[in-house]
């Protein structure tokens, strides 16, 4: 059996951020160093747009899918922008140390370096919303300032707690809401370079309203799938409204847990996780997963068992952040994410959690048929299921089922095949058309085969629609036996599979 190409024996999917950790110093990407994180056990690579130039990040995206085609597996890539991301200007000396009790000023002027009784704040926004007895938030959540006295171009603050701030640390304002447009002139910018690129996914972030979601879906214009990072309180209050707008959700605990108590984060997250499997479209979780293999070789046991919390929940994908991009450990921490996830696999307790958490089918033919593929598979004892589809919608109900055999997905359109990696148990091969029912068998026995997914002898369930290559037509649901082996030569049938029913009869 030749081996699997595509599915790691891990229905879950690692989303791996790409940073200067893969990279020569000079910012250009080191292909060892990204060969040897895909091999480790990346499916999804992220370029995050809060770092990095466009020639970076271009060069990164053209090796990545060097590398895809050089493995022949398919990867997913991310274009994630930055977003209304509040930040401070710099200091005379990269960073100054702070004390309780002291006072500090906020203002609007850029061109003088910041010191140790104050620092620029190049956002008017804040000034104009900002109120006497507020807080401010610096470096997640790491420097509490209350504010004492606003000014349209300044800021007095009392340092509340924190001692440390360096270079353009992230600001964060729980207390009031800012009239902020979910995109800067640097996210258009960005949009527009990551679209020409031909990234899988683009990723806003910072969304508050539906209407932001909507004015990502507007400046995409189809072009990609849009996935929404759910990061400020704002968003979760009317989560069901911005999950149906979008294509896919991360739970970006990062900036989600500094703006919300840590202690409501939990909740949110499996709220979050839940709603996403409702309606069948992919979440990763995010932020921290294995924070302190930035600078040692090993997880905590809290780290391993947070990884571990995802995959019994049955997320789609989990991510690293910095482990990944700027860390001394990124192979290590890929490795040590993929192995937390296998083990927790296998615990009986997995495959009873995800059963338990069933929802209700669509009354279309294809969930029907998908539910039917995912009972046959169990039933027969199924190496894999088949699904035959143009758009990837038929893909995404399968994985909704979370079912305990792999995906195989077969498509002729290669921006779906790239964009499904994300999902949970897709394992999807770019392919031709098909356009007859013995085509379809073939092309499904071959793909099994090849992937190392079955061999003689083995059964697999297809999925497919006629009127064949045309988007939204699932009704075929087909079991197949993969010829050569004793059971397919027991069962009487020849080395084709067109005798497995269907239109030869
Ligand atoms: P970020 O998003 O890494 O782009 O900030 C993730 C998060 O906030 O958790
Ligand atoms: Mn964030």
């Amino acid at each position: 059996m030749t081996k699997s190409f595509c599915f790691r024996n891990r229905p879950i999917k690692i989303v791996a951020t790409i940073g200067p950790a893969a990279c020569l110093p000079d910012g250009s990407p080191d292909e060892a160093k990204l060969t040897a994180l895909f091999e480790a056990g990346v499916d999804v690579a992220r370029l995050n747009f809060s770092h990095g130039t466009h020639a970076e990040h271009g060069a990164r995206y053209h090796m990545i899918r060097e590398i895809s085609k050089k493995t022949g597996r398919q990867i997913s890539v991310i274009g994630d922008l930055q977003g209304p991301k509040l930040r401070l200007g710099t200091f005379a000396n990269k960073s100054v140390d702070l004390k309780e009790g002291q006072a500090f000023r906020l203002d609007l002027d850029t061109k003088t370096p910041g010191t140790e009784i104050r620092v620029s704040m190049p956002h008017p926004e804040i000034f104009a919303a900002a109120e006497a007895g507020k807080t401010l938030l610096l470096d997640d959540g790491k420097v509490r300032l209350k504010i004492l006295k606003v000014g349209k171009d300044f800021m007095e603050t009392e340092v509340v707690a924190g001692t440390r701030i360096s270079d353009r640390k992230g600001v964060n304002v729980p207390d009031f809401i800012l009239p902020l447009s979910p995109f800067t002139p640097k996210d258009i910018a960005d949009l527009d370079f990551i679209l020409d690129l031909g990234v899988d996914w683009v990723f806003q972030s910072f969304v508050q309203r539906p209407e932001d979601v909507q004015e990502g879906l507007d400046r995409i214009k189809g072009r990609a799938p849009l996935l929404i990072k759910l990061e400020k309180p704002q968003a979760i209050q009317n989560l069901e409204a911005i999950m149906e707008l979008a294509d896919g959700f991360m739970v970006a605990r990062g900036d989600l847990g500094v703006e919300m108590p840590p202690e409501d984060v939990p909740q949110v997250q499996k709220r979050i996780v839940r709603e996403a499997r409702r309606i069948g479209k992919p979440v990763i979780v995010a932020t921290q997963m294995l924070e302190s293999m930035i600078t040692a070789p090993t997880p905590t046991r809290a780290e391993a068992s947070d990884v571990a919390t995802a995959v019994y929940d049955g997320a789609d994908a989990i991510m690293l952040s910095a482990e990944s991009a700027a860390g001394s450990y990124p192979i290590e921490s890929v490795q040590m994410m993929d192995r937390i996830a296998r083990r927790t696999q296998e615990d009986p307790m997995y495959r009873t959690n995800l059963a338990a958490q069933k929802y209700p089918l669509q009354n279309t033919a294809a969930d029907a048929i998908t539910a039917a593929a995912y009972q046959a598979a169990e039933t027969v004892g199924a190496k894999a299921i088949v699904v035959y589809t143009l758009s990837g919608q038929t893909a995404l109900r399968a994985a909704r089922e979370r079912p305990s055999v792999p995906i195989l997905v077969l498509t002729s359109r290669l921006e779906t095949a790239r964009r499904l990696v994300l999902s949970f148990g897709l394992c999807p091969v770019f392919t031709e058309d098909v356009s007859n029912f013995d085509g379809m068998v073939q092309g499904a026995v071959r793909a099994a085969e090849q992937s190392g997914l079955a061999g003689p002898g083995d059964k697999i369930v297809i999925t497919s629609g006629v009127p064949f290559k045309q988007a939204g037509s699932t009704n075929i649901l087909h079991v197949a036996t993969i010829p050569g082996g004793k059971k397919s030569a027991e069962s009487g049938c020849s080395s084709t599979c067109g005798c497995h029913g269907g239109k030869k009869k």
